[in-house]
């Protein structure tokens, strides 16, 4: 079977999702064409926050609306994709082999990480989600480990998406600025990122928290980063790093995706 490549995916507002004309959305829309068809999409969303990593095991997850004050429109959106019981406690059964704690849910459903850029990527619903939770409290190189045990699923026909936002900082957005240019403590921090992934410096990434330019500006909080992590640790050391995408939105949200393996 093909080797699926891991990818990092910034789903930015939930907007996203009802903004057809943005760069971003339209990227996302074509991304698929380009990949194997996976058998089956495990999904890390910053989104599903635990203390240990938790696989979510729903057969027919829910939709789950958890942000307030958007349009009505996103509240009635639905993503009907059957939810990968199997998938997800391989995944389980993998994290457990190297050393993690890990729980099943059976009632997780999905949240916007995971249903905003799903249904523009996969709009058919027709591909089962596996789904892995993430864990704010640990670093990035837990997340690391997290990737890491997961990678062999790549093997086995299951595409790894970690759902993040490479910049996002939620109070400097700009409600009404779509289109607003990005200040230079966002594109600093969005290009020192590019220029170590691309170059494959995995240490410096990892450590990108404490010594990127801007990282505390632009993560006040590092739960939408920490996928990155993820998705880096489930590629092998050597294998090719590309960005995919990057774009801005609100001045701050940088929607870059990337590719970890080909
Ligand atoms: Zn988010």
């Amino acid at each position: 079977m093909t080797r699926l490549p891991a990818l990092y995916v910034s789903h930015g507002s939930p907007n996203l999702a009802i903004t057809p004309q943005t760069a971003a959305h339209r990227f996302l829309a074509g991304v698929a064409a380009a990949l194997p068809r996976p058998k089956a999409v495990l999904m890390v969303s910053a989104h599903w926050t635990t203390r240990a990593p938790v696989v979510g095991t729903a057969a027919k997850p829910p939709m789950i609306y958890d942000f307030g004050g958007f349009a009505r429109q996103l509240y009635e959106m639905n993503y009907p994709a059957p939810g990968a019981p199997e998938i997800s406690r391989r995944a389980g059964a993998l994290l457990a082999a190297a050393g993690l704690p890990v729980a099943e849910d059976g009632e997780r459903g999905y949240d916007h990480g995971v249903w905003v850029p799903l249904h523009i990527m996969f709009p058919g619903a027709d591909i089962p989600i596996a789904q892995v939770s993430m864990q704010p409290l640990a670093d990035a190189r837990h997340h690391y480990a997290v990737g890491r045990a997961l990678a062999p699923l790549r093997d086995e026909g299951v595409l790894i998406v970690a759902s993040g936002s490479m910049t996002h900082n939620l109070r400097a957005i700009q409600r009404d600025g779509l289109d607003a240019p990005p200040p230079p403590w966002v594109t600093g921090f969005v290009d020192w990122m590019h220029d170590k992934l691309t170059a494959g410096e995995r240490e410096a990434v990892l450590d990108a928290i404490d010594i990127a330019p801007g990282a505390e500006a632009n993560h006040p909080y590092d739960d939408h980063l920490l996928p990155l992590f993820v998705a880096l640790g489930a590629s092998d050391d050597g294998e090719p790093i590309r960005r995919l995408h990057t774009s801005y939105e609100y001045g701050v949200l940088a929607m870059d995706t990337y590719q970890f393996g080909s």
